[in-house]
């Protein structure tokens, strides 16, 4: 009996020390070489935070961008814009690019924050991630789909900065004409249905109706080469009209990688997405240890959030 009392005791500590609120200073910085999600109260499943880190690991690829995914209880004075800016500048989220975004969520107090780099704010500016907030975030988290949420934000912002027509025409207006696409993602689409849809729109041939354009590596020119990064125009050919589209692909190499095209090396292409990954069940990121280390980015608040 003792000893079930000092389990039962000890499992009390463990939820108290679980639950203080965080700050900058005693927020857990984790390895983030080896994924970008922060967990520390265990709201996410490593089941969720795995295929977090899976989808941020390609667009990160494909868009030179850093994430931080944070997901806590409570933050000191509930006040999480405070806190998630004075997270990102001291972590330097962004890297050299200064291509930084921060989703913060803290359950207890009921508030979720999208906060921007300031290398990333034009390209995603405050009007858009409002809406991001009200249209995917808030119908989300108030049914309590935390993982959902921040991987509906993921989905949607990667698809804006792609230019996906209906996702920016959704996200030009506070009203709800043309959320069709919006809907889909949320009532069932989700992260499954957006890999075939990713895959679909990239091998259909936007010239005739039935065929599909694949890359043809032969015809791969390099058209920018800076350190590590490698940008190659690749051509996609038709197998029934033969119509060329020809995509920019973005690879980023280790020093010692020769710098020939390989379609292997890259998983994701920035025009397309053909190679995602996110539902497919490759092995996670968690042992894969290919995330860049955080640094020199900075953010002046950008982005937008609230309570919901
Ligand atoms: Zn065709």
């Amino acid at each position: 009996m003792k000893r079930i009392l000092f389990f039962l005791s000890a499992i009390l500590m463990a939820l108290h020390v679980g639950a203080v609120p965080y700050n900058a200073d005693n927020l857990p910085k984790p390895d983030e070489t080896y994924g970008r999600v922060v967990n520390p109260d265990g709201i996410l499943s490593q089941a969720e935070v795995d295929s977090i880190n899976s989808l941020v690991l390609n667009i990160e690829r494909a868009k030179n961008m850093q994430f931080a995914i944070i997901v806590v209880n409570e933050v000191v004075n509930g006040d999480v814009f405070d806190f998630g800016v004075k997270v990102f500048n001291k972590w330097g989220i962004g890297g050299k690019a200064n291509r930084g975004l921060m989703l913060v969520l803290s359950v207890k107090d009921r508030d979720t924050r999208i906060i921007t780099g300031n290398g990333l704010e034009g390209e995603l500016p405050d009007a858009v991630c409002n809406r991001i907030f009200n249209k995917v975030q808030v119908p989300l988290l108030k049914e309590s789909k935390w993982a959902a949420s921040m991987t509906a934000s993921i989905i949607t912002i990667n698809e804006y900065l792609d230019g996906n027509p209906e996702v920016v025409k959704s996200l030009s207006t506070d009203d709800e004409d043309g959320d069709g696409w919006l809907y889909w993602l949320l009532g069932g689409g989700g992260i499954v249905g957006w890999a075939a849809y990713s895959a679909k729109k990239a091998t259909k041939c936007p010239q005739c109706a039935d065929g599909k354009i694949a890359k043809n590596i032969e015809g791969v020119v390099l058209k920018e080469k800076e350190g590590r990064k490698r940008v190659y125009m690749v051509p996609w050919v038709c197998n029934m009209c033969g119509h060329i589209v020809e995509k920019e692909e973005t690879h980023f190499f280790d020093e010692n990688d020769p710098d020939d095209y390989d379609p292997k090396h890259n998983r994701s292409e920035s025009s397309g997405g053909s190679g995602f990954i996110g539902g497919s069940g490759r092995s996670s990121s968690r042992s894969s240890g290919s995330f860049s280390s955080w640094g020199g980015g900075h953010t002046s608040g950008g982005g937008s959030g609230g309570r919901f």
